[in-house]
């Protein structure tokens, strides 16, 4: 009985924080999904969910794409494996580089280099820049700058160039040759009065003096996602990355896009880069590269970076780094199939026919008054829940500490009545996102809003009381 009147009578599985990945142990009660359907997936128990976020803002395509799995089968039945070092690879690989090139137009690419994952990505953009200065013989041009709220991925140095404080405190990181700037968050940290354009101005100058501060000889590349996502779902201001890219371009540090979640039409764009002409030197893709059926990551590299990296073999040796799995011929496989897909089906149409419904639907939510904001664009969105719906009053971390889950605060709350009504968002503190497959139906868009309004109903009720 009292469960449920402190729960609303959800008797879930337990809210822990968002990084338990890999974690698994049996004294946790977690939510097993065991079934995908289109933008359904399903419990053990048979319970049916909308997928808000895409699994992890990923299945692009949904969970049940069968031209994927056909893609799959066929790959494991030919080749399963082949590997990609010393001048030999597989025809998936080479075919999925080509294709790639082609799609991403925002700027010249020239070569493509094959990863697991994000976070290997973005570690191996480092090491390639780091590589390139060093083969250019600027051996002090190491740091990089990226900014707070940002996310870059798990490994030491993904998780260094994130400016999430709790991938840092007690892991010893960030690295010392990662500096972090100014999260563009218009909403929460503009001054009064100050226009969009204006607080973009102002970041682009904090990046300039902290260039100068940290001397430029020694600033490498900056990185940046289009639309930060896990740090809360944060679209850059009017002129943002226009000013930001005049000021990295004046001290020849290189830009790398972290497209992890923005390309292949999340943001109504075929690429983040589109949407806001960044006009990147690197690139990092993965998530919907195959719409996750398969792990696979890919950097693009332009090619004034690529010639220095090569012109290096006969001397220092080659660029000597990669995974047993760079290039795994089923992922690339799958990847090809999804790109196929995107293309075919005319992906970026279809996101942005449901987009306006989407974005209209939930932010017609924001006069609650328990939200401070709710943000994004394409389908990616981000609510954040302010107490007196204030930037500078979050919800007291102990709001929930009167639930029967300790670990509740009021996004957790929110995501747990999202839960029992069969809808699966993202929790971050008092941060909630949505990333849909791009196939979702626009009757699916129509329960995704109907299933909040009933989750942030009963959240501002929890609120009241
Ligand atoms: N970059 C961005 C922008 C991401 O959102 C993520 C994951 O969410 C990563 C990198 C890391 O990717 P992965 O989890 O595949 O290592």
């Amino acid at each position: 009985q009292k469960e449920d009147s402190t729960t609303n009578g959800f008797k879930g599985h337990d809210m822990l924080a968002p990084f338990t990945a890999g974690w698994q142990s049996t004294d946790v009660h977690p939510l097993v999904i065991e079934k995908s359907e289109g933008s359904y997936v399903y419990d053990v128990n048979g319970k049916k969910y909308l997928d808000s976020l895409a699994g992890l803002w990923c299945t692009a395509l949904g969970g049940s794409e069968p031209r994927l799995v056909a893609a799959a089968t066929a790959q494991l039945n030919t080749l399963p494996f082949y590997h990609s070092f010393w001048n030999r690879t597989t025809k998936p690989s080479l075919d999925l580089a080509k294709e790639l090139l082609e799609m991403f137009t925002a700027s010249k690419m020239a070569k493509v280099f094959f990863t697991n994952s994000g976070s290997e990505a973005n570690d191996t953009q480092v090491k390639l820049v780091w590589y390139y200065n060093n083969a250019l013989g600027r051996p002090n041009k190491k740091k990089f700058i990226a900014r707070q709220k940002s996310y870059h991925g798990s490994t030491l140095i993904a998780a260094s160039l994130s400016g999430l404080p709790a991938l840092h405190q007690k892991f010893d990181l960030p690295a010392p040759f990662v500096l972090h700037t100014d999260c563009p968050h218009y909403w929460r940290y503009a001054h009064p009065g100050e226009t969009e354009e204006e607080y973009s101005t102002r970041l682009a100058n904090n990046l300039e003096d902290l260039i100068l501060k940290e001397g430029p000889e020694t600033i490498a590349a900056f990185i940046a996602e289009p639309v930060i996502g896990a740090g809360g779902v944060i679209p850059p201001p009017a002129t943002y990355f226009e000013k930001v890219q005049a000021v990295v371009k004046k001290y020849d540090i290189l830009f790398i896009a972290d497209e992890v979640i923005c390309a292949f039409g999340r943001l109504g764009t075929m690429f983040g880069c589109d949407k806001y002409s960044i006009k990147p030197d690197l690139v990092s893709f993965a998530k919907a590269l195959s719409s996750a059926y398969m792990p696979i990551g890919a950097i693009l590299v332009s090619p004034e970076v690529s010639e220095v990296i090569h012109s290096q073999s006969n001397t220092l040796g080659s660029f000597s780094h990669g995974f047993t799995y760079s290039g795994h011929p089923v992922s690339c496989a799958v990847a090809i199939e999804a790109l196929k897909i995107y293309k075919e089906r005319n992906i970026v149409e279809q996101v942005n026919k449901i987009a306006p419904k989407f974005q209209d639907g939930v932010k017609a939510f924001s006069d609650s008054p328990i939200i401070g904001e709710i943000r994004g664009t394409g389908l990616i969105l981000g609510t954040e829940f302010a107490d007196n719906k204030s930037p500078n009053e979050p919800f007291p971390p102990e709001w929930g500490k009167f639930l029967t889950f300790l670990s509740y605060r009021i996004g957790a709350y929110f995501g747990a009545q999202c839960e029992k009504h069969g809808m699966l968002v993202r929790v971050s503190g008092d941060n909630i996102m949505m990333s849909p497959p791009f196939i979702m139906s626009p009757e699916e868009v129509d329960e995704l809003i109907s299933k909040y309004g009933k989750a942030l109903k009963a959240t501002e009720e929890r609120v009241k009381e």
